[in-house]
This record gives structure tokens, C-alpha cells and sequence, in this order.
């Protein structure tokens, strides 16, 4: 049986003082929801102030990056390490990483590597574009950022996955609970062949784009959709408590 996770993804969003208050509103709209993990993703300078307002709350904090490396000259990045105090979860290969910044499933894998050497949850993020979806290869592609993005990690206990076609991030256009379905069941079959079908049960797995109050429960009804991955909707506090709602009554 797997617990529900919604995550939310802020982004380069929200100040110090606006962190803190959207924190403190999903905290309140959230209190008493039972069955589901909820998790903030606030930007990096944002963790301490959101960790100090959810201090009473069951709501988690997450990271939106980290480093691979463990300390050194690398200016502007934040270690394992550094994040582990902060921290539990952390966002890896997130497709706006991936497009912008140029990382590829071996970053991806060696980041999630690091998180997990340090006692954090990675939430690995994979998805095919347009292009890849209109040539009918939107399930092998994804299975093969999968493998890539785990790179025979020996044991997948503290790893989520989230899936999020690069197509339906940010653009309104949500993928329909039958593909989330589809694609998040071809995730579980990859599982299953590259480690056991034990393991491949065990993943949560997620969908993310363009997840709102509308139309998150009919993720949260498919069965190998676990949770979800809530980027603009999660600055929003009373929607986001909403879309943990619809997955805690999934549960
Ligand atoms: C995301 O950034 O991971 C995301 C899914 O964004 P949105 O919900 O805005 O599509």
C-alpha cells in the first residue's frame, strides 16, 4: 500500500516573507488532512524561514536541486550535506534542469546518488516532450531516462519518481489521467524488469502538469498514480491544500 505524496514545486517564486506565509497557509489548510504525505519545495534560501513556520506541521520540506559533488569549488551549488539539515526530500532532474541547465540522466543519476548517500529522498523527475509523444515513443523514451536516471542504483527504497511530460508543465495543457495512468504503469514495468516487481510496487510514482483543483482527482483515481508533482498550482495555498485533499481521499 502506498501513502499518497503531493509535492509541491515553488520554484524561483516567492520571497522570503511570501515563503513563510504560503507556508503557514498550507500548514492550516492541510492540518487534519490524514493519509497523505505533503511536501513544500521552496527555493533554497527560503528552507530555514519555511522550516521555522511548518515547526507544529506534518507538511515536509523538499528541495528543488542539489550538487553531485560533496564540497569544494563550486560556486552557487548546495551539497547533500548542507541540505540534509534543512531538509528531506529534493527534486532531481526536474525538465526545466534538464532544458535549461543542460543536465542529462547521468547528472540526474549521480545527484539523486548524492541525496541519497546523505540520507535525503530524491523525487526523480522524467518525461517526453512533444515530439517524442507525437512519435509514439513517449513509453520507451521515458523507460530509458528511468534506467538512465538511476543508473543501477542498488536499492530504490527513499526514491520517488515523478512523471511529468515536458509538453504539460506549465502550459495549461494537463496529459489526460489515461496517460498519466499509461505512462506512470510503463514506469512500474521498467521498475520491475531492471530490479524485481517487489521493488517496482514499492515506488511511488507521480504525475506532474499542470495538476489543479480540477482535475486532481482523477490522477489521484488512477492506481499507479501515487501523487503529484504541483508546480503553479502550489503557490496558491488554498488550492494546493485542495489538491492534497483530493489524494488523501484517493488513499
Ligand atoms: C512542475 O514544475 O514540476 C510542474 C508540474 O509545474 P506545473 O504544475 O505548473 O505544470
Amino acid at each position: 500500500m502506498r501513502t499518497p505524496v503531493v509535492a509541491g514545486n515553488w520554484k524561483m517564486n516567492t520571497t522570503l516573507a511570501e515563503a513563510s506565509a504560503l507556508a503557514r497557509a498550507i500548514a492550516a489548510g492541510v492540518s487534519g488532512v490524514n493519509g497523505v504525505t505533503t511536501i513544500v519545495c521552496p527555493p533554497a534560501v527560503s528552507l530555514l524561514p519555511v522550516s521555522m513556520a511548518l515547526n507544529e506541521s506534518s507538511v515536509f520540506i523538499g528541495a528543488q536541486d542539489l550538487s553531485a559533488h560533496p564540497r569544494g569549488a563550486h560556486t552557487g551549488e548546495l551539497s547533500a550535506d548542507m541540505l540534509a539539515g534543512l531538509c528531506t526530500y529534493v527534486i532531481v532532474g526536474h525538465s526545466e534542469r534538464r532544458s535549461m541547465y543542460g543536465e542529462d540522466d547521468a547528472t540526474t543519476a549521480a545527484k539523486a546518488g548524492a541525496a541519497l548517500a546523505a540520507g535525503l529522498r530524491p523525487i526523480v523527475c522524467v518525461g517526453e516532450s512533444l515530439g517524442v509523444r507525437d512519435s509514439g515513443e513517449a513509453e520507451s523514451f521515458v523507460a530509458s531516462q528511468v534506467k538512465g536516471s538511476l543508473a543501477e542504483m542498488p536499492d530504490l527504497s527513499g526514491v520517488l519518481i515523478a512523471y511529468e511530460p515536458v509538453w504539460a508543465i506549465g502550459t495549461g495543457r494537463a496529459a489526460s489521467p489515461e496517460i498519466a495512468q499509461e505512462m506512470a504503469s510503463a514506469i512500474r514495468n521498467a521498475l520491475a524488469s531492471l530490479y524485481s516487481s517487489d521493488t517496482a510496487d514499492a515506488v511511488p510514482i507521480l504525475y506532474g502538469g499542470s495538476v489543479n483543483v480540477d482535475n486532481a482527482a482523477s490522477y489521484a483515481a488512477s492506481p499507479d498514480v501515487d501523487g503529484a508533482l504541483v508546480g503553479g498550482a502550489s503557490l496558491d495555498g488554498h488550492a494546493f491544500s485542495h489538491i492534497v485533499e483530493a489524494f488523501a481521499a484517493s488513499g
